[in-house]
């Protein structure tokens, strides 16, 4: 009997895996269709200096609308779009309607943006012309952008992937500026941080206290980040801010920036120009 479980069990796995298989196949196909019908929709999330509570910057953060159903959020398509290649496109396409769209701000208010860049990206031999000729084609000075990669783009198994380390240092070379998302939630060593090129860590959001309720590791944890970053001149981004409380221990600690529910959730373009000019006074 004991068996007899065991190999349902086991063809139970395989028909999952073949269902999830058979998902991800059409998950690309429509992706491919997708691009050809420009589903994509960038959106944008308020970056809020600290100190002074101003938004200085957006996150740039995609979204696919297919036409007449509901929007997909990007953990539902970002993980297959790797796996298959077709971030390559896709991010490309993000990279040049982000800078594009804020170039503008830029100019009126000296926003700057910061896009998420996925490892198989950077392993393009291209990527860092792409990125000088987005630049020169937007308008958008270089100081204005900052890439958003995770700490696994850096090292990968303990090894240090240097195609990804060569853009980065060429782009940097230029100005960009190169944060780690998701700060914290990697497995690679802290040793890596002295050594690689990078300007800020986003503390990721598992890191925020719960709110209303005393909660000291996840203190200790948030201000142990932001003196390691202080201490290697980067700077620092408290990602998943939701409530006031936060935002004044944030504050308390030293952290530059924030971006978060509790200032705004990611808007569409038109929302977002109009959060930046009333924020040319204070957000709240
Ligand atoms: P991320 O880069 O860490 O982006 C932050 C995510 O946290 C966003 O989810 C944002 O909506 C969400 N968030 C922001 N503030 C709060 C908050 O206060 N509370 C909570 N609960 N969530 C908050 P989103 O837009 O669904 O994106 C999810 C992830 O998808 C991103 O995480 C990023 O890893 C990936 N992604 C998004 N756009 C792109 C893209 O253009 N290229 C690539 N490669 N990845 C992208
Ligand atoms: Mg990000
Ligand atoms: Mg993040
Ligand atoms: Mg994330």
């Amino acid at each position: 009997a004991a068996k007899e479980a065991g190999r349902n069990q086991m063809i139970l796995f395989d028909e999952e895996l073949r269902a999830k298989r058979l998902a991800a196949a059409r998950t690309v196909h429509r992706l491919r269709e997708a691009i050809t019908r420009d589903e994509f929709l960038v959106y944008f999330q308020p970056l809020v200096r600290l100190a002074d509570e101003r938004i200085i910057g957006v996150e740039a953060l995609i979204r696919w609308q297919p036409a007449g159903e509901s929007m997909v959020p990007p953990d539902r398509f970002i993980g297959i779009a790797e796996d298959s290649g077709l971030i390559v496109p896709i991010g490309a396409w993000v990279l040049r309607e982000s800078c594009r769209v804020v170039s503008g701000w830029h100019r009126r208010h000296g926003t700057v943006v910061s896009v998420n860049v996925s490892p198989r990206q950077l392993r393009e031999p291209d990527f860092g012309l792409l990125v000088l000729d987005v630049l020169r084609t937007s308008g958008l000075p270089p100081e204005a952008l900052i890439l958003e990669i995770t700490e696994g783009v850096l090292v990968n198994s303990g090894k240090v992937t240097e195609q990804a380390i060569s853009h980065l240092g060429m782009l940097r070379s230029h100005g960009i500026k190169v944060a780690i998302d998701d700060f914290g939630t990697g497995y690679s060593s802290l040793a890596y941080l002295r050594d690689l090129p990078i300007d800020n860590l986003k503390i990721d959001r598992s890191f925020m206290p719960t709110p209303g309720s005393p909660d000291p590791a996840a203190q200790t944890l948030i201000k142990t980040i932001i003196d390691l970053a202080a201490g290697l001149h980067l700077g620092t981004i408290a990602e998943g801010v939701e409530t006031a409380e936060q935002v004044v221990l944030l504050r308390d600690l030293g952290c530059d920036r924030a971006q978060g529910f509790f200032y705004s959730r990611p808007v569409p373009e038109a929302d977002a120009a109009r959060l930046i000019q009333d924020s040319t006074t204070a957000i709240r």
